[in-house]
């Protein structure tokens, strides 16, 4: 079975948020001071795996935890080994992580000997005052160490770059040519406004159509049809030995070939990361209903996915989604 969207968009990916706590605050993502949810209010592991369950009978093939900081949720070795031996035996094809890579030296041996094969690491700097300030406290060559863990380990490292304005604008090409050294793909991603962190969105905002005509300058950039289910824009080219991928949401809509929903810490189904509406699961996984209910309900919130999000970023207009990403995950 393979389930669409009112659109007949195949939806095949799932991003799942394990915990919205973090032992980071990137200025993007949170405020300084935030208030993390009571235990009670997130999921367990069990109520994880078993909506996954869910969504993979329904032709879900590849499942991306994520957080808040997926390696800080205790026993979260647990809920990827029960997932991985899923596997040989369902639809599931892969499972993958977003991290900010400050505890992956601690986890990546086990992480691969689990089925983790491909992970993306959040980087915005190479400068280690600017990461300090950037994530208001993280230490880079925790990082660093973390990402040379798992190339070790043969986990297959994609870095994610936030460029935010008066930051990391003037460092993309240092970063793009750090990457190429240590052979690892890097994508650029646009700052979306999400719920207001300490500074407005339109003084993080920076549009990525200058930043790839800039790259193009000097790398020279060609098409590519490299794809790994995400929503990124990849190139070549005979410069580098490596893919460069733009995320641009705001600059270049990418709605149309949407493919993925994703489950809140609490257990909210978020049939889009741009839109409030969600479909809540916790209540559901904890009163006794069937599994048949539980796919019933995600049929219906494929009903309603909505067909794009309405980012916008200016002075005038305040963000109108009401959560932080942490919540969801990015
Ligand atoms: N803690 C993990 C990490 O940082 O990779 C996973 C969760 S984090 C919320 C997932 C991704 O969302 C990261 O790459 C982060 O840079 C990105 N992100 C957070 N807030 C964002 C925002 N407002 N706009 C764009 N990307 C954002
Ligand atoms: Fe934590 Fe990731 Fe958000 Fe940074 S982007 S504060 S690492 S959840």
């Amino acid at each position: 079975m393979q389930i669409t969207d009112q659109f007949l968009r195949k939806i095949n990916y799932l991003r799942v948020s394990v915990t919205d706590r973090c032992d980071l605050r990137c200025v993007y993502c949170m405020k300084e001071k935030m208030n993390f949810l009571p235990k009670n209010e997130v999921l367990s592991l069990e109520e994880i795996e078993r909506l996954c369950d869910n969504f993979i009978d329904l032709g879900v093939e590849k499942i991306r935890l994520t957080g808040g900081e997926p390696l800080v949720r205790k026993d979260i070795i647990h809920l990827i080994k029960n997932l991985n031996k899923k596997k040989s035996i369902s639809n599931l094809k892969e499972i993958t992580l977003t991290t900010n890579g400050s505890l992956l030296k601690k986890f990546a041996k086990e992480l691969k000997n689990n089925g983790i094969n491909r992970i993306n690491v959040s980087l915005d700097t190479i400068i280690k005052d600017k990461y300090k300030e950037i994530t208001r406290f993280g230490n880079l060559n925790n990082v660093l160490d973390g990402i040379e863990e798992a190339k070790k380990n043969n986990i297959k490292v994609k870095i994610n770059t936030v460029v935010f304005k008066n930051f990391n604008e003037n460092q993309i090409s240092d970063l793009v040519n750090w990457a190429n050294k240590k052979l690892i793909n890097i994508t650029f991603i646009e700052v979306m406004p999400m719920n207001d962190t300490d500074m407005p969105r339109h003084m993080q905002f920076v549009s990525l159509e200058n930043v790839y005509k800039e790259l193009d300058k000097k790398f020279k950039f060609e098409n590519s049809d490299y794809n790994t289910g995400g929503p990124s824009n990849y190139y070549v080219s005979k410069n580098l030995d490596i893919k460069v991928g733009f995320i641009t949401p705001l600059s270049n809509n990418f709605c149309a070939s949407c493919n993925r929903v994703r489950i809140s810490s609490t257990g909210k189904l978020y049939m889009c990361l741009g839109q409030n509406d969600f479909i809540d699961f916790r209540e559901i996984l904890r009163t006794d209903r069937s599994d048949d209910y539980i796919k019933e309900k995600i049929k219906f919130a494929l009903s309603i996915k909505p067909q794009r999000h309405d980012f916008i970023i200016n002075s005038k207009v305040k963000p109108y989604i009401n959560r932080f990403m942490n919540e969801t995950g990015g």
